[in-house]
């Protein structure tokens, strides 16, 4: 839907009215934080790491308590040197933000005018479509077939006035993944002109050989960006920091709209030395994997829809639609246990609650949750 009003309606506005389209927006639904009935809650509702962070981020973090008077440096040089080396990147190729939710804003901001349009699969993670629209961007979603990501069905959704293809992958909310074969299938099919964003939020916890996050790929494409965060395995989504690699020109005219200080000094301290921690991401994989591949086999036994196999460090469950089996049934039983897990109405999932890989009592807690809520 494309918005157009004239511009003397709003001067004559008995007050200041926002452009068209801001107030059909919906904004952003983040994860309960806490339970209703106010007792003790373990948060699965944010795919946050529940391992916590690095321990070596967390003492740079206190460390910064000094220089809170300072402003951080604009380039974000020592998280961008730190990344160049790990990944073997050019540093002026890399793009900072406070979360990769700011780098897909900045995309968004640097290639959409009122009219043109982005492509996205229907599950697709939020932040995408509300930074789209704030640009009075149409946004147009490609059917999921089995909430997994469907190159035909995007392909479909591409026209003259497409600007940018918005893929997870894995995907949030979905966990699904789709092998590279697919990715680069759908990239030759791109006209040049459509920059395609490979979100990567979750590609460490995907282990499939043929997985691939495309940073490789994206060394000699035109208009591949690949991003990045350190909310997830990481673990430092209290600090907000993403980054995207993109071609040089595309980085250069982001670099133009972005607010100068994106990145604060804690959170780039924290950042390389979670980068460095290889341990703890190693631990974080690992359980990760373990308890996924658990919490999957269990549910599953139960007679719940696990979507996926999941690749990221959630899974998707589905519930029946007969009353007091629903999964807004489910969530509020679970929520007065002190389970928190995510409810989908904004992504048009009523029917399916997402689910954070909790530590080892959690996912068992959850699991004799579920089974004492279907004997009802
Ligand atoms: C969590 C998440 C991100 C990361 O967001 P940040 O702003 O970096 O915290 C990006 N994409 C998806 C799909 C996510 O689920």
């Amino acid at each position: 839907m494309t918005h157009t009003s004239e511009p003397d309606d709003r001067a004559r506005a008995a007050r200041p009215l926002p452009k068209p389209g801001i107030m059909e927006i919906h904004a952003y639904v983040p994860g309960k934080a806490k339970a209703d009935s106010g007792v003790e809650a373990v948060k699965l509702s944010a795919n946050e790491n529940v391992l916590g962070s690095s321990e070596k981020a967390r003492e740079v973090y206190v460390s910064a308590a000094t220089q809170l008077h300072v402003y951080p440096d604009s380039r974000t040089t020592i998280v961008r040197d730190a990344i160049a080396e790990h990944y073997r990147l050019e540093p002026e190729r890399l793009i900072f933000g406070c979360g990769s939710d700011e780098v897909f804003a900045l995309l968004n901001q640097t290639f959409l005018e009122p009219g043109d349009n982005i492509v996205q699969g229907e599950y697709a993670f939020a932040a995408f479509a509300i930074g789209a629209r704030a640009c009075q961007a149409e946004v147009r979603s490609a059917r999921e077939p089995g909430y997994r990501i469907d190159v035909d069905e995007i392909l479909k959704c591409v026209d003259g006035r497409t600007r940018l293809v918005f893929l997870a992958n894995p995907g949030n909310p979905t966990g699904t993944w789709i092998p590279f074969g697919e990715v680069r299938r759908l990239h030759e099919r791109l006209p040049p002109s459509v920059v395609l964003v490979l979100d990567g939020a979750y590609s460490e916890f995907a282990n499939d050989p043929a997985f691939d996050d495309g940073l490789d790929y994206a060394r000699t494409s035109e208009n591949v960006v690949v991003t990045h965060t350190f909310s997830k395995l990481h673990g430092l989504a209290a600090l907000r920091v993403g980054w995207g690699y993109a071609p040089a020109a595309i980085a250069a005219a982001v670099d133009r709209i972005r607010l100068p200080f994106n990145v604060s000094i804690p959170a780039q301290l924290a950042a390389v030395e979670a980068l460095k921690d290889t341990e703890f991401q190693a631990r974080s994989i690992a359980h990760v994997d373990q308890w996924r591949a658990w919490l999957t086999q269990q549910l599953g036994g139960l007679g719940f829809e696990v979507v996926g196999p999941s690749a990221a460090n959630f899974v998707l469950v589905g519930f029946p639609d007969r009353p007091g089996r629903t999964a807004a049934d489910a969530d509020a039983f679970l929520s007065a246990r002190g389970l928190l897990t995510r409810r989908l109405l904004n992504y048009g999932m009523p029917d399916h609650l997402r689910i954070t890989i909790g530590l080892e009592a959690h996912n068992r807690a959850l699991v004799e949750a579920l089974t004492d809520f279907i004997k009802g």
